[in-house]
């Protein structure tokens, strides 16, 4: 049986630290959906197509991974894709706990288990929030996005 986790996040935008765990990811399961959140009441730097277009554009031609934008509840989600497991990343000791009272809450609603990956030491400092405000002051962004969606962003801002 083919083994599915969904990744979800906001991907707002997608960083090396993101594609690291999907890489890694791939080594555990055979297919994973990388969910691109949406919710009305957050405001975002990249909207929803954006951000899936970044993504598509970054695992084109792998067949092991897909995007999909989502908007109702994670496990929802989930159980629409009949996935197996829920995967995220883990940085620090606050990703811990955020992250933990999700993933029991998730379990505890659907029986879906979340997969926590470490991030590898280079990717612990990379953070979407922090990326977004380098490119919002035109910063060099350049070391924390994936080379492809990078170029994206630049062709998007001329
Ligand atoms: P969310 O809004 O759901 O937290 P993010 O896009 O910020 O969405 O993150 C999605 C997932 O990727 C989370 O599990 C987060 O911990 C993980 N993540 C974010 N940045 C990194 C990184 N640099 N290395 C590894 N995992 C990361």
């Amino acid at each position: 049986m083919e083994r599915i986790a969904v990744f979800p996040g906001s991907f707002d935008p997608f960083t090396v630290g993101h594609e690291n765990i999907v890489k890694r990811g791939l080594n555990l399961f055979d297919h994973i959906i990388i969910g691109v959140g949406y919710n009305s009441a957050k405001h975002y730097l990249f909207d929803i197509e954006q951000r899936r277009t970044f993504i598509k554009t970054l695992f084109d031609g792998d067949s092991r991974v897909s995007v999909e934008k989502f908007s109702n509840l994670t496990v929802d989600f989930v159980k629409e894709k009949k996935a197996h497991a829920i995967l995220r990343g883990l940085r620090t000791a606050a990703d811990f706990e955020y992250e933990r009272a999700i993933a029991q809450v998730n379990r505890q609603m659907s029986g879906v288990d979340s997969v926590f990956l470490l991030t590898t030491p280079e990717h612990t400092p990379v953070n979407s929030s922090i990326v977004r405000d380098i490119l919002k002051h035109n910063g060099d962004a350049s070391m924390f996005i994936p080379e492809k969606i990078y170029n994206l962003i630049l062709k998007n801002n001329n």
